[in-house]
């Protein structure tokens, strides 16, 4: 029987409160490694946990730690992730707002394994109840010796700042989001030198999301053998999923990794609305390619859905019912890559200006024929030729509309209309 650890607090009125985090046994973690463990045993005890980071990429975070230099005669910083804009994610905002102290333990044993005194947490500038519920975190946490100098009386000193994003999706973006707290116009930097050895002002640098430093207290308290327990080995532990689109019971599941994605959408989500049909679904957030439905009995991890020919990404699963118009759906997504382009490489931002103005004629029925074989060559010059993941992410998506439903764009432009009208 799969039991909740990382949405145990959020139902709790006063969830959010450090009595609250306190009374359900919160805070012991940092106790535990600060008594019982040297930093290099946490991030070995990460690395047998096989826990993999929830931002999407999966890289496993033990071994992201191990790439930090021992020795530094600088600081070392952390930086958590929390500039959440994948459309249809949203499960650090609730982290951040309904349980933030897990957040701030996370950050702490974390910044103990990595000899860092120092994070930033940048978080999604419009996500403003989660900046407040973080900073009210941090000053009771500071209040009760969590935070600060010798925290809990040890030789480990440690200070959380926060930095409130402005609206930019490429500050999700690694680099991005270091060129950002250094005050400078966000757009990814050239790797190597990867952040774990040249990262915020020069210095060594990890970055971890929302979620996956919300697991380490977990791991650290009830040990590496019970996260490897749950799911699939080689992408384990509990997951949170974010379930939106055309589907009876939206909202935020935590679920075992590897769960297969019809379980979560029909059983958790009590599937399709009234009369309707599943089309397809988006399993990671709109960079992730589209499932027809009937594919959904892929599991959800990182390898089983790659292997699909998708990704996890963020976990924010769409629901696509069979009223909606697929081409619409595409030409939302490229509009939005297309928009959130930082322009920094000439794919991306003129290989999606002509995608959307392609896509919106076919929309508008005035498409032409020799439209699609553009869609493909387009999605051929932006995929693998750009700077960062945006435009691969916006050709992978565009790519799995084409090759799943090629037969709506086609009614569309034969028709000259659209036929979901
Ligand atoms: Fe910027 Fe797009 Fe190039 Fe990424 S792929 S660097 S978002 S222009």
């Amino acid at each position: 029987m799969f039991e909740p650890v990382l949405l145990k607090n959020i139902d709790a009125p006063d969830g959010h409160q450090l009595s609250a985090y306190e009374a359900g046994g919160g805070y012991r973690a940092l106790a535990k490694a600060l008594r019982e463990y040297t930093p290099d045993e946490v991030i070995d005890l990460v690395k047998q946990s096989n826990l993999r980071g929830r931002g999407g990429a999966g890289f496993p975070t033990g071994m992201k730690w191990s790439f930090v230099p021992k020795q530094s005669d600088g600081p070392k910083y952390l930086c958590c992730n929390a500039d959440e804009g994948e459309p249809g994610t949203f499960k650090d905002r609730i982290i951040m707002e309904r349980d933030p102290h897990q957040l701030v333990e996370g950050l702490a044993v974390s910044a103990y394994a990595i000899g860092a005194e120092t994070a930033y947490v940048y978080v999604r500038g419009e996500y403003v109840k989660a900046i407040r519920r973080l900073e009210q975190a941090i000053a009771e946490a500071r209040a009760k010796g969590y935070l600060g100098p010798r925290v809990l009386g040890s030789d480990f000193n440690f200070a959380i700042h926060i930095h409130c994003g402005a609206g930019a999706y490429i500050c999700g973006e690694e680099t991005a989001m270091l060129e950002s707290l250094e005050g400078k116009r966000a757009q990814p930097r050239l790797k190597p030198p990867f952040p774990a050895v040249a990262g915020l002002y020069a210095s060594p640098t990890v970055i971890n999301n929302v979620e996956t430093l919300a697991c380490v207290p977990h791991i650290v308290m009830r040990g590496a053998h019970w996260f490897r327990s749950i799911g699939p080995d080689k992408s384990p532990g509990p997951k949170l999923y974010c379930l939106s689109g055309q589907v009876k019971k939206p909202g935020l599941y935590e679920l075992p990794m590897g769960i297969p994605l019809r379980e979560l959408v029909e059983d958790h989500g009590g599937g399709p609305l009234p009369g309707r049909r599943i089309k397809a679904v988006i399993p990671g957030g709109v960079s992730a390619p589209l499932i027809p439905e009937a594919g959904m009995g892929v599991g959800m991890d990182f390898d089983s859905l790659a292997a699909a020919g998708s990704m996890l990404g963020s976990a924010g699963v769409i629901v696509v019912d069979d009223t909606t118009c697929l081409v619409k759906v595409a030409t939302r997504i490229i509009e939005f890559f297309h928009h959130e382009s930082c322009g920094k490489c000439t794919p991306c931002r003129e290989g999606l200006n002509w995608t959307v103005k392609v896509l919106r004629r076919i929309e508008a029925g005035e498409g032409a024929p020799g439209d699609l074989e553009q869609l493909d060559k387009l999605c051929k010059g932006i995929f693998g030729n750009t700077f960062c993941a945006l435009g691969d992410g916006a050709a992978m998506g565009l790519r799995a509309a084409l090759a799943h439903f090629r037969d709506e764009f086609v009614a569309h432009i034969e028709e000259r209309r659209c036929p979901f009208h």
